[in-house]
């Protein structure tokens, strides 16, 4: 589910370098990173978006390394932590980078807001291709969708919404606000076939919702699919619009509001 891998960024100079998600326990690639920091200068952190092993599974090790303190948002399967981050700004020399929580894909996962540059580095809030699953009950679909307008909405200067998004995995994101809008939209869309293939007067499990609301996703993917079923299911009915007993979904009519 990494796509070619996990994209492990380096940034800041002089005593103020910054590594965001050392990626797998891969000495290779640990290796590479230890050097591109060194020839940068002097490691003030090492920052975690969340705390799948892909992305932090390496920190222990690396930060060791480079004798750099491990900061991320607490959780109980994150590596041993020597900073619990909040929401806060780190000033380090030329580089302000600013802490934003987006819980949703886990529920520590955290963006990290490059202000000088008005970039994102996003994590698996989005992905460069394809898109992210939310698995609950880790993952939050009503959580996910706060993030992302949240990142959308982000102020840039006299515009709106940062100018660059960089995921922890696929290729950088040059078009944030076209990209957020279309990860917003795509799940709001799937939202809406997940509650019609809710019955009115019945019921049906989410194994039978699955191929009515994921007709137009292959089968080989459909395990994947199950898991953002059920966090879409869990999102309607928390909000009153459907309901389920015994693992079981209905659709309830609109209600209508005023
Ligand atoms: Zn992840």
């Amino acid at each position: 589910m990494t796509g070619r891998g996990t994209n492990t960024y380096v940034l800041g100079h002089g005593e103020g370098v910054v590594v965001i998600d050392p990626g797998p326990a891969d000495r290779v690639h640990l290796d590479q990173v230890e050097l591109l920091a060194r020839g940068r200068g002097t490691a003030a952190l090492v920052l975690l978006t969340h705390h799948h092993p892909d992305h932090a599974e390496g920190a222990r090790d690396l930060a060791d390394r480079l004798g750099a303190p491990i900061a991320a948002i607490a959780h109980e399967h994150a590596p041993r932590l020597d900073r619990v981050l909040v929401e806060t700004t780190f000033e380090l020399p030329g580089l302000s980078l600013r802490v934003l929580p987006t819980p949703g894909h886990t529920r520590d996962h955290a963006c990290f807001v490059w202000e000088q540059e008005s970039a994102v580095f996003a994590g698996d809030l989005v992905a460069g291709e394809g898109f992210i699953v939310i698995d609950p009950p880790e993952g939050d679909m009503t959580d996910y969708l706060a993030s992302l307008a949240r990142v959308r909405d982000l102020p840039a200067g006299d515009a709106r919404g940062p100018r660059l998004l960089l995921p922890g995995h696929g290729p950088a994101i040059e078009d944030p606000s076209g990209y957020l809008a279309g990860y917003i939209a795509h799940r709001l869309q799937r939202e809406e076939k997940v509650r019609a293939a809710m019955p009115i007067d019945g019921w049906r499990s989410l194994e039978q919702l699955l191929p009515l609301a994921y007709d137009d996703t292959p089968e080989v993917m459909y395990p994947v699919a199950a898991r953002s079923l059920e966090a879409h299911a869990i999102k309607l009915v928390r909000e009153g619009r459907a309901e389920t007993s015994g693992g079981l979904y209905r659709r309830l009519a609109s209600r209508r509001i005023g």
